[in-house]
């Protein structure tokens, strides 16, 4: 039903540039948790661009059978939810910055997907809770914490695909330890795509890794029977 299948896709960012996909290649089926690794440079983010904005690109992207090209942008934000690694923030209170992604929310589940995200302590420290004013003439918040609150903005969507790109950039093994699981717990059934650079701890989030070099997925490894074989 929502299986994400990427055939031959291509795309460069300037129209005579170098390739930054270079025949992607990639099958996640409906609840498929994947890490996608490899070399800065590899196109791990231009993927995950492409996944969330829909930058041109040649070659084929569908879910559930249906093209992504073909699909309105909200219909594909229902589809795939995107924490980029630099997310755009309003200049307005935390609360709307969540509820952007889900009007109907309420405070306890804001509350709830910013546990999730890891944010519990940010929350009850910031001076006038969800009201607090995010960006200019406000809190000012670290590129970890922003991450983090698009994370919990994505959590509100529910889409059956959440596409994280670094989302433990900046933050101790401990913590990212801590979201991960929360992360598993909370998408539970749902499919993921975690690019990162960091290996540590991913397990707990993901069942397969995917290596991508030069615009390519060159190699992909289930993790738990590399654990269990001896
Ligand atoms: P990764 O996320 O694996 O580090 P990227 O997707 O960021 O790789 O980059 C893939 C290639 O695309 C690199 O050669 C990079 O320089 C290029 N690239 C990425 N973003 C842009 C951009 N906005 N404009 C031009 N080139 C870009
Ligand atoms: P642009 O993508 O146009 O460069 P900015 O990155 O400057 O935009 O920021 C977009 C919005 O994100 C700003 O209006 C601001 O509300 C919010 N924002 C940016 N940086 C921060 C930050 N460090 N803390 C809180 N909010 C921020």
């Amino acid at each position: 039903q929502n299986d994400l299948r990427l055939r031959e896709v291509w795309m460069r960012h300037a129209e005579h540039g170098e390739w930054a996909l270079r025949g992607v290649n990639l099958d996640l089926a409906a609840g498929t948790r994947l890490a996608l690794v490899g070399p800065s440079g590899a196109g791990k983010s231009t993927l995950a661009h492409l996944l969330g904005r829909l930058y041109p690109y040649q070659g084929s992207v569908t879910m559930g059978g249906v093209d992504l090209d073909r699909v309105c942008a909200d219909d594909v934000r229902a589809r795939i939810a995107i924490v980029e690694q630099t997310p755009y923030l309003f200049d307005a209170s935390l609360r709307d910055n969540l509820r952007i992604a889900a009007p109907d929310a309420d405070d306890a589940a804001l509350a709830r997907v910013l546990a999730v995200a890891q944010l519990e302590g940010f929350l009850h420290n910031l001076p006038h809770g969800l009201d607090t004013w995010v960006g200019a003439n406000g809190v000012t918040l670290s590129g970890g914490e922003m991450r983090r609150l698009a994370i919990a903005r994505a959590l509100l969507v529910d889409a059956p695909l959440l596409v994280l790109d670094e989302p433990s950039e900046g933050l101790d093994a401990l913590t990212a330890a801590a979201l991960y699981k929360a992360l598993a717990d909370e998408t539970r059934g749902r499919s993921v795509l975690l690019i990162t650079h960091r290996l540590g701890g991913i397990a707990t989030l993901v069942d397969e890794v995917a290596v991508m070099e030069h615009g390519r997925i060159v190699a992909r490894h289930d993790l738990h029977a590399a654990v269990v074989a001896p």
